[in-house]
This record gives structure tokens, C-alpha cells and sequence, in this order.
């Protein structure tokens, strides 16, 4: 039996009840003056309860499949419908809305006009497209503004850009600190497509507001740069798996492009029964894997890209020989003598929760490992953590690894593979790792506004 609804008594609702409060006010009818009904003024008690009410109900409800969900909100709309009337009344005695017109509508996606793309270092090349094409797709202009440190392929890319675009549509800008900013506050560009770390992301939204423009930020926790606890992509590796075969992918993934990868496994959690053999395992693939100048046959792990990242990833070589942790791989931890920015790839095991080389992004040929037991809480320790960009998922049976992948709080999930992006796919960060996506059949509609036609009949 439904209950009685009535339309001249209102509540704050809270945790699925009726709620009074000390305090209440009264809305104005905008038709006639008149005082209108008593209406809650929420206390900050009641923000708190209903913030903790809305985390207890969110989890379920997210796991809820999309048809139940639908019924269920179809079944709201069900009891709504009885008090359509007196919700016409509602309207026109609050709000003075006039009701009822019949209309067509049309949405179409228009360009936001002129777009800056802000790239960061490790992969130069790939991000200038990955900006530009579908910026200028969507019908806008785009500046390009690499990284200090790889200045070189974007400006050339775009200079040949110009044999077949017209000038002023796709341009690139090489600059220094000041440069950033300058793009970020100026009042006629659109929008701000930003890949790069978390402290920086926060500062061009910061100054993106003040013209509110449009915001993509792909963002990783950067070394040492953020006073926030780190956090960083995590592999989980569950008893039944092919050890060698996961070994060898695992290294890939932690040392690929010298470890300098925004999705690169960063913390590498093994089952309690396998650690022992894995981390064996591990560390003959890693020996495998030669260090040297990127244009020598059979070299798999390049320099540092710059020497500042250099001297922040050497500093948690130091931290692992301080502590005297449990490293595989290589003779000695000891740092390089030559000139170029390289480091030995090392594997430490099993470091202390708390050591910086779980909390922070390394970006660099040094991963930790450490073993686990209860499913449930190694889920947990991946996901605490601020950042949620990526994970991998190691597992015989694909519908357990994607039991565990539904429960990472990240925006890709690789089962049974090193991480590996893929253009059509969206691609996109939780938590501090980003706002809005990039990639997939969606990723052109982040560089247009909607547009709304309405036709009266
Ligand atoms: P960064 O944040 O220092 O710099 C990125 C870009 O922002 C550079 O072009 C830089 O010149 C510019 N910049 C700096 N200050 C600015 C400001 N105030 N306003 C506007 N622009 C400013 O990052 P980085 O060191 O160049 O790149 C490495 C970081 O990027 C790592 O943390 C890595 O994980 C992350 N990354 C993330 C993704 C992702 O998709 N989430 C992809 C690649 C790299």
C-alpha cells in the first residue's frame, strides 16, 4: 500500500526518512506574492549524514546490472505519475512556469573553437597526435605546446602539418615555465586538453576557470611533486597463473619505455604461494632485458628522459640501498658512471608499506613486489591510493581476474597482459588521475559543445 502523499507538508529526506529541521523558511508564489509553504534549512549534521547515507548506498546500487537499475527507476516513475497533477500545481506555485508545449528537438555537436594541447615528456610523438587529430576532427583549431624536455617531434610534426592544413589550424608553440599559463588564462581558447601530473593538472583547472573553459586532464602522480599520498598502478598476480609467462610480461610492463609510462605497473602484488618463484622468475627476465643507447640492436631499457627525472628515481635507488632492501637484478644497486641519464631496472622486494617506492609514481626501472594473501584485502591496498588510472589482472580463469578488475577503482583494467593502450578504446583516469577521456568512439565529443534545437509545433 502506498503511503499518503501530501502536497502541503515538506521534509528534508535522509538516509530513506522524513527529516525535520530546526530552522525552516518559505518560498514566495512568483503569480500572486503570496507566502508559500514551511520549507528545511539543512543543518551541516544533516550534509554529514546524508553524505555518509549516499557512500553505505552507492556501492550496491553500482554493482546493481543496468536493467535492474532501469526497472527500478521505472518504478519510481510509476509512483510518480498518480501526482502529475499536483506536481503541475507544484510548478506553476513555486516557479510560475507556464505547462505543457509540444516540441522537437535535434541535438547536434558543434566545435569548441580553438583548442591548447599541453604535452608532457615521455611520449612526444604520440601524444601530439593523440591531441591534435581529434581536436581538429571535431572541427577546431589546436596549439600544440610540448614539453620543454621533448620540444623536437611536435614542432616538426606540425611543420609538416602545414604542406596540407591551412595556417593558423594546427600550430605548436615551444616555449618555457611561462608558456603553460599564458595558454591556460587566455581568454579566446576553448579549451584545455592536458596530459601531464596531478600537481600541474590541478593548477591548469585552477586557472581554466577564470574563462571557464572545457577541461581534458590525463594526469599521473608525479615524483616527489604533490604532497598527496602517492598511488600508482598496480598488477595482481593470483596463484593459478603461468609463472614464466606472467614473469617476462610483468617485467615488460614495469620497465617498458624505461619504466616511464603513465599506465606502467608500478607496484606488483603476488600471490603468497607463487611470490618466492615469481620474483625468481622476474628477476631472469629482467637480466635479459639489455640497458644501452636506444639505437643499439637488442637494447630494451633507454636512459632517463631528462636529469631531473634522473635524480628523483636515483633517489629511490638510495632509499633501497639505505634501508638495505631486497633487490633482484643486477650486481649492485650502485648508480651509472657515464653520461648518459641510466639506471640498472631493479626489482625490491617486499619494502615496507610506508617506503616511497610504493607511495610515490616512480617513472623509472625500479618496481616493488610484495606478496599477498586474502583477495579481498589486496584489492584494497590496490586501490589506496588517490590516483586510479590503470591496473593489470593476472589470473587463469578470466572470469575471476574480472571479478577483481570490477573492484579496482581505476579506468583500465588489463587481464593477463602488461598494459596496453588502444586508440579506440576510452581511455581515462579516476580519483586524481584525471577528468574526462580520451580515446574511443566518445572522445570526439569532448571537443565539442551540444547544441539544442527545440522546434514548437
Ligand atoms: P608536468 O605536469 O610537469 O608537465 C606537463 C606539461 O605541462 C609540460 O608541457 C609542462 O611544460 C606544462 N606545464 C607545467 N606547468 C604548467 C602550468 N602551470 N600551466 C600549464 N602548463 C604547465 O608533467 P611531465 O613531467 O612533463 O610529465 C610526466 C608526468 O605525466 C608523469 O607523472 C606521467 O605519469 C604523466 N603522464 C600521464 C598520462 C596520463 O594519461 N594520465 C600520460 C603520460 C604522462
Amino acid at each position: 500500500m502506498a503511503p499518503v502523499i501530501r502536497f502541503d507538508t515538506f521534509h528534508n529526506i535522509v538516509n530513506g526518512e522524513l527529516r525535520g529541521a530546526k530552522q525552516v523558511y518559505h518560498g514566495l508564489d512568483p503569480t500572486t506574492g503570496d507566502k508559500l509553504w514551511d520549507a528545511p534549512v539543512a543543518s551541516k549534521q544533516d550534509v554529514e549524514d546524508a553524505v555518509a547515507a549516499a557512500r553505505r548506498a552507492f556501492k550496491p546500487w553500482a554493482r546493481t546490472p543496468f536493467e535492474e537499475r532501469v526497472s527500478t527507476l521505472r518504478k519510481f516513475a510509476d509512483a510518480v505519475k498518480p501526482h502529475l497533477d499536483d506536481f503541475t500545481e507544484l510548478i506553476l506555485k513555486e516557479n510560475g512556469k507556464p505547462v505543457k508545449k509540444d516540441r522537437e528537438c535535434h541535438v547536434h555537436y558543434v566545435p569548441l573553437g580553438i583548442v591548447a594541447s599541453i604535452l608532457p615528456w615521455n611520449f612526444p610523438f604520440g601524444q601530439a597526435t593523440l591531441k591534435c587529430l581529434p581536436a581538429l576532427l571535431a572541427g577546431n583549431a589546436c596549439i600544440l605546446k610540448p614539453s620543454p624536455f621533448t620540444p623536437y617531434s611536435a614542432l616538426k610534426l606540425v611543420e609538416i602539418a602545414q604542406q596540407v592544413l591551412p595556417p593558423g589550424l594546427l600550430q605548436v608553440l615551444g616555449g618555457d615555465e611561462k608558456l603553460g599559463p599564458w595558454l591556460t588564462t587566455h581568454p579566446d581558447i576553448n579549451k584545455i586538453s592536458f596530459t601531464g601530473s596531478t600537481a600541474t593538472g590541478k593548477k591548469v583547472m585552477q586557472a581554466a576557470a577564470g574563462t571557464l573553459k572545457r577541461v581534458t586532464l590525463e594526469l599521473s602522480l608525479k615524483i616527489f611533486a604533490d604532497t598527496t599520498r602517492g598511488g600508482n598502478d598496480a598488477a595482481i598476480v593470483c596463484p593459478d597463473v603461468d609463472i614464466q609467462k606472467v614473469a617476462a610480461d610483468l617485467v615488460f610492463g614495469a620497465f617498458f619505455n624505461t619504466g616511464q609510462v603513465c599506465t606502467g605497473t608500478k607496484r606488483i602484488y603476488i600471490h603468497e604461494d607463487i611470490y618466492a618463484t615469481t620474483l625468481q622468475a622476474m628477476a631472469v627476465a629482467a637480466k635479459k632485458l639489455k640497458v644501452g643507447n636506444g639505437a643499439d640492436d637488442g637494447v630494451v631499457i633507454g636512459p632517463l628522459q631528462n636529469n631531473m627525472q634522473y635524480e628523483k628515481v636515483k633517489l629511490l635507488y638510495a632509499e633501497a640501498e639505505k634501508n638495505q632492501f631486497k633487490y633482484y637484478n643486477g650486481d649492485d644497486i650502485s648508480l651509472n658512471k657515464t653520461k648518459g641519464f641510466f639506471l640498472q631496472p631493479k626489482i625490491i622486494d617486499n619494502p615496507p608499506d610506508n617506503s616511497l617506492i610504493i607511495t610515490e609514481e616512480q617513472m623509472g626501472p625500479i618496481v616493488p613486489t610484495q606478496p599477498w594473501k586474502d583477495e579481498a584485502e589486496v584489492i584494497e591496498r590496490a586501490n589506496n591510493t588517490s590516483m586510479g588510472l590503470g591496473a593489470t589482472v593476472w589470473a587463469k580463469d578470466p572470469a575471476h581476474a574480472t571479478r577483481i578488475a570490477e573492484k579496482l577503482e581505476v579506468g583500465s583494467v588489463f587481464i593477463n597482459s602488461s598494459p596496453k593502450m588502444a586508440i579506440r578504446l576510452p581511455f581515462s583516469g579516476h580519483k586524481e588521475s584525471g577528468i574526462g577521456i580520451e580515446g574511443g568512439p566518445h572522445s570526439l565529443t569532448a571537443y565539442c559543445n551540444q547544441q539544442t534545437i527545440h522546434y514548437f509545433k
